[in-house]
């Protein structure tokens, strides 16, 4: 309905005003932009998944029925039931915080969770799931007329504090709201110029897309392989990467892909050796983490086929970086593990920013790199035999 109103709103435009009207503003009619939306704007912080693992196991369920969970709340989707085991992963928690104490002038103090930057919490929208539903809060700033004014080099340290519009600890229960409760940032996704996305939790919610594109195309196109799409918990701020290695445990993978974001240094700042991806430059792989050094042979195959599909692969070594792959290599023996990237600035903040080419070119690549796959190949980049 929407849809149909906005037809109509444009035939009434003179062709002048039609193109300057900014892609903002349109509803999500591309499927991919609708799929983001929905998955960036989820609150889901460590420990409460809920509305994420929902919005995966509905997607999940049109390409498979072989849906399960582990004992954190990880979800497994399964296609395929012979050949070489590839466990494809995306955590679905983001950063967050929990509600920690409630003073009696009804502010809330956070216990933040996963690495956030201390220039990035005050001042920003929140929501507090609490017994009675979502409750809207804003992190408070100083006000500037009243603010310390000190040497800007050294700024008075200011505690955070929520505030949800309560006068009281009274007023704070009556909205439902106890220690404990979960605490995600609020931020819509906006279509930027040149196809460039804007929203929060990209990481790691552009990898559960990723995950979801290549299950569709996966559906389709026969391979010799069983791959388990898994939607992980507790990923952010956890140095064991705890559902990638619970469910890890279950699928017993001969080969594991974590679905990440790269760290692209194009902004103005940062030492050209702190990371060394683009934002468009396409897709990219980690070659040094502080969780996992990928397997050789593996980085290799991956290489190969981005070449063969003409596909633009960048390489990233970022030292204050770990993902589920960490986990995932350290399962039974250990398992031969890759992490693809799609690029994304800011990820640890409300505000990130993706480029849908490099989206697209991810999906690419890791249709292609699995149907690459074989028990020979498998049997190939598994064997250390001298
Ligand atoms: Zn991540």
């Amino acid at each position: 309905m929407r849809r149909a109103l906005f037809c109509v709103l444009f035939l009434c435009l003179p062709a002048q005003l039609v193109a300057q009207k900014p892609p903002a503003s349109a509803p999500p009619s591309d499927r991919v932009v609708a799929l983001l939306k929905e998955l960036t704007e989820a609150p889901g912080p460590p420990g409460y998944e809920e509305p994420v693992r929902k919005i995966m196991t509905e997607r999940m369920r049109a390409f498979t029925d072989k849906i399960s969970y582990d004992g954190l709340g990880s979800v497994i989707a399964q296609q395929g039931d012979a050949g070489p085991r590839i466990m494809l992963d995306a955590h679905m928690d983001e950063l967050g915080g929990m509600v920690r104490r409630i003073r009696p002038d009804g502010f809330i103090s956070m216990q933040m969770l996963g690495y956030w930057l201390e220039a990035a919490l005050p001042d920003q929208r929140w929501v507090i799931v609490g017994s009675k539903g979502p409750v809207p809060a804003v992190t408070d700033i100083w006000d500037a007329h009243i603010a310390p004014h000190g040497d800007p080099g050294h700024p008075a340290h200011q505690d955070l504090f929520l505030d949800t519009g309560a006068r009281s600890a009274a007023d704070v229960a009556a909205l439902g709201i106890s220690p404990g409760d979960p605490v995600a940032p609020v931020s819509e996704l906006e279509v930027l110029a040149n196809n460039r996305y804007l929203a929060k939790a990209w990481d790691d919610r552009v990898g559960c897309a990723v995950l979801l594109e290549v299950m569709r195309r996966l559906a389709k196109s026969p391979h010799p392989n069983q791959v388990f799409f898994v939607g992980t918990v507790q990923e952010e701020g956890s140095i064991e990467m705890r559902g990638a290695a619970t469910s890890a445990r279950l699928i017993n993978p001969d080969i594991g892909f974590s679905l990440e974001v790269g760290i692209p240094n194009d902004v103005p700042g940062p030492s050209p050796e702190a990371a060394q991806e683009v934002l468009g430059g396409g897709p990219g792989m980690m070659l040094y983490t502080f969780s996992e050094l990928p397997n050789r042979k593996l980085v290799q195959h991956v290489k190969r086929v981005a070449a063969e599909e003409h596909i633009p692969l960048q390489f990233d070594f970022v030292p204050g970086f770990g993902d589920d792959a960490g986990a995932i290599k350290l399962n039974d023996g250990g398992v031969p593990v890759s992490t693809l990237l799609v690029p994304a600035r800011s990820t640890h903040a409300h505000n990130g920013i993706i480029d849908r080419a490099d989206f697209d070119r991810t999906v690419d690549l890791m249709v292609a790199v699995i149907q690459s796959l074989d028990a020979a190949s498998v049997a190939k980049i598994k064997s250390f035999n001298p």
